[in-house]
């Protein structure tokens, strides 16, 4: 069989060990003769995955103690409600950073809680696309956080500053960069993030939240969406997504193994600068977005002759190189390189460009 390197934005590629250990013990889990999925949340052995998992959750990132950690529903959009929802007390504002496709579907629902102070951080600099600087975002006194997307998905455009905003409650959908680097957590009042991309498969969601910034939900916040509800039940006011938290935990491990997020970070820029070399170098690829602001989670590239776009797709998939089509609102390609995609996946991809372009261009 081709080897495969998938490339989907998510749910996207897991570490094939994880998938490989997991499928070991899917029909006999701890020698439990069932699999982890059909026995009780509440029971013990589950319970010790639950806290293995957030145990080494908090490990990766350093998770300062007056954090709480929540495994939830509902993925980043369910948090575009969750945030206002349990965040907002009686203010009735709130900052969003407008840097994209996601951020800008967070605004939409945030408007049905409350009057956001929308800071619009797209700028064009020599043709391309950037987000202003941190020290730009202009702040209303009166918010009751300020929201932004560090890495917006769909327009593969980041911001890789640390937010240092004083007192202001700093909010973060980390959902496609979540553990690809390290992070200084104690700049963040939450921070969440859907699992499908860096963190397992989707169904579950984590969020991190500041202990100070619990009991606060407004009085029709939805129970599961109630950070506060949650925390006071170890995130099982209900139940919680079990496989996919046990496959989170086996993906907490591997991390560890692997040297953290200190060790994908050097890997993920390696593969970043792999990728974006062969696009620069050639006219017959194009990304426009700032160098300052590239992700390194997800490149979008377009072909300097669109007519090819469907060629690419089709060769690249019979490679083994697969899910490189763009979103549908950019068009073109677009290569989601998490922390289970290896360097030799991004290197089978940026020779592959170089001999279609020397076939095609
Ligand atoms: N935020 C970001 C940055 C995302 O990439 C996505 C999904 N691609 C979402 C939010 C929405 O996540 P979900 O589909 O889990 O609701």
């Amino acid at each position: 069989m081709t080897q495969v390197y998938n490339f989907s934005s998510g749910p996207a590629m897991l570490p094939a060990d994880v998938l490989r250990r997991a499928q070991h013990e899917l029909c006999d889990w701890q020698g439990l003769g069932t699999s982890v999925m059909e026995i009780s949340h509440r029971g013990k052995e589950f319970i010790q995955v639950a806290e293995e998992a957030e145990k080494d959750f908090r490990d990766l990132l350093q998770i300062p103690s007056n954090y709480k950690v929540l495994f939830c529903h509902g993925g980043g959009r369910g948090q575009f409600a969750g945030v206002p929802l349990n965040l907002l007390g009686d203010k009735t504002t709130a900052d969003y950073v407008d840097g994209g496709y996601w951020a800008s579907s967070a605004v939409k629902e945030a408007h049905k809680y409350c009057t956001p102070n929308v800071i619009d951080a797209k700028v064009t600099v020599d043709g391309l696309r950037a987000i202003k600087p941190m020290s730009e975002w202009q702040v209303s006194e009166d918010s009751a956080y300020l929201h932004y997307c560090p890495n917006e998905t769909i327009d593969g455009i980041a911001t890789h500053e640390t937010p240092d905003f004083g007192d202001k409650v700093v909010v973060a959908d980390y959902s496609s960069s979540i553990l690809s680097h390290p992070l200084d957590i104690s700049r963040f009042g939450v921070i969440y993030a859907g699992a499908q991309k860096n963190i397992g498969p989707a169904g579950l969601t984590l969020v991190i939240v500041r202990e100070d910034l619990l009991g606060k939900a407004h009085k029709a916040c939805p129970s599961i969406l109630d950070y506060t509800v949650l925390n006071d039940n170890d995130s099982m006011f209900n139940t919680p997504p079990t496989f996919a938290w046990y496959l989170s935990g086996l993906v907490f491990k591997w991390l560890k193994e692997q040297g953290g997020v200190e060790a994908m970070d050097k890997t993920n820029r390696a593969k970043a600068e792999l990728l974006y070399g062969v696009i620069d170098k050639s006219d017959f690829y194009r990304n426009d977005v700032a160098a300052a602001n590239r992700s390194r989670m997800n490149v979008p590239f377009q072909l300097a002759d669109s007519a090819l776009d469907k060629l690419f797709l089709e060769e690249s998939f019979a490679a083994g190189l697969h899910a490189l089509k763009g979103h549908r609102v950019v068009g073109g390609m677009r290569a989601s390189i998490y922390n289970a995609m290896p360097l030799e996946g991004v290197k089978a991809l940026t020779d592959f460009m170089v001999d279609f372009e020397r076939r095609h261009g």
